[in-house]
């Protein structure tokens, strides 16, 4: 067989394989043989970022250390910065203060990059759900790729929920920007920082907006948001 012939037949997958071999050779499209090995690759090499909110954050503590060992799934090198991070672990109760800098570290992760949302709180707020200073659920702010419901999850199930992500990680193909926004043209668009808490509007302040409202004055200045960068 000539090389062109050789690299045609690479690239049909609709190939005969010969008799005798059907258990020992697998026949792809080259796109996809590529995939499977970039993903293998991905999938068992994830960098999470070191990064606990409450109590949900002792479980995944346990989950990295030995008697769990999530190094058997490649994923040992929890990184303290998000530049070196592709999964972030959002475990516990997200507050309104604390969303602002999870959303900043969100947009501060390379692409490709993935969330687990773990525990009820990081769900939807759990036992504070509609709490004053509680938000119901991160994936009200980033996108959320696998969810761990439990108050905390154990260890076996966070380790079944990081698995999931490594399936969805082997589901994606490669170059394909549909299927990884990453590989569109251009960067890709940062999710907005919101701004919540008391500081946007002070009860206190509720008789000086109604009588603002009826044009005795101008509203009063709202007080800077301490979040903010300088
Ligand atoms: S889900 Fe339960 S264990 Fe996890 S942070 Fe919330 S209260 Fe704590």
């Amino acid at each position: 067989m000539t090389n062109d012939n050789f690299l045609k037949e690479l690239h049909n997958p609709d190939m005969p394989v010969p008799e005798g071999m059907e258990s020992t050779v697998a026949v792809t499209g080259f796109n996809e043989l590529l995939s499977s090995i970039y993903n293998w690759g991905r999938s068992n090499s994830i960098w999470p970022m070191a990064f606990g909110l409450a109590c949900c954050a002792i479980e995944m503590i346990a989950t990295a250390s030995s008697r769990f060992d999530q190094a058997r799934f490649g994923m040992e090198v929890l990184r303290a910065t998000p530049r070196q991070a592709d999964l972030m672990l959002v475990s516990g109760t997200v507050t309104k203060k604390m969303v602002v800098p999870i959303v900043r570290l969100y947009n501060q992760m390379a692409e490709p990059k993935y969330v687990l949302a773990m525990g009820a709180c990081a769900i939807g707020g759990g036992p504070f759900k509609e709490g004053y200073n509680v938000v119901s659920g991160i994936d009200k702010f980033i996108p959320v790729d696998v969810y761990v419901p439990g108050c905390p999850p154990t260890p076996q199930a966070l380790l079944y929920g990081l698995m999931k992500v490594q399936d969805r990680i082997r589901g994606q193909a490669f170059g394909n920007a549909n299927s990884i926004p990453w590989y569109g043209k251009g960067p890709s668009d940062e999710v907005p920082v919101p701004i919540l808490g008391p500081d946007l509007i002070d009860p206190r302040q509720a008789f000086l907006l109604r009588r603002a409202a009826a044009g005795e004055f101008d509203a009063p200045e709202p007080v800077a948001d301490s979040t903010e960068e300088e």
